[in-house]
């Protein structure tokens, strides 16, 4: 399937999932090498990263921990107007080697807000792992060490990310087509 239609809007292949399991299996090969004897606790951010977080788990041979999070969004009165709540952390993260599995990097600044939240309950270290990002997009200063695939700024789904809470079944990613 090249293309798909999703309500009003078209979308391209434009990374094959041959490719997206060749870079997944890269990233978990790097974590493997960095975090051997640590024992790290991945967290996983649903609902986007469901499918990266499976597939990169299945190449993580060291010791491990596996936990997943969500981020409730609701309007709230802040200088940016949304205001997004970790929601799902149950485990004592206080001197633990945290990995958070994302979906996409845009802003960064849902990334931020992760940071900040989980830094209040003393990890020792953590560290970032990303199906995607947008270089171009970045808004914070973002140390992810680990990273997928680099895209343009287009609107992307597949593979866990949705377009209205669609599309996240497809085994490869597509960009919109305008
Ligand atoms: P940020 O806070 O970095 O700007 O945005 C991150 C979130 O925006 C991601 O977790 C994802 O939910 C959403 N997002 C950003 N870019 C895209 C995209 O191209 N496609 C989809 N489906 N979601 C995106």
């Amino acid at each position: 399937m090249d293309t798909i239609q999703i309500k009003d809007k078209t979308f391209a292949v434009s990374i094959h999932e041959a490719d997206i399991q060749r870079e997944v299996a890269r990233v978990a090969s790097e974590i493997n090498r960095d975090l051997e004897g640590k024992n790290p606790l991945f967290l996983s951010v649903l609902n986007g990263s469901f499918m990266f977080t499976a597939d990169l788990m299945k190449h993580i041979t060291i010791p491990c921990e596996i936990s997943f999070v969500k981020l409730a969004s609701y309007q709230g009165v802040s200088s940016t107007g949304v205001i997004k709540e970790v929601i799902g952390i149950n485990e004592d993260l206080a001197g633990r080697t945290i990995v958070i599995v994302e979906d996409i990097v845009d802003t960064g600044l849902t990334m931020q807000r992760l940071l900040d939240t989980l830094g209040t309950r003393h990890p020792k270290e953590i560290h970032i792992a990303s199906l995607l990002v947008k270089p171009d997009k970045l808004t914070v200063p973002l140390n992810i060490e680990y990273v997928a695939m680099r895209i343009p700024n287009d609107f992307i789904v597949g593979y866990g990310l949705d377009y209205d809470g669609l599309g996240r079944n497809y085994r490869n990613i597509y960009t919109v087509v305008d």
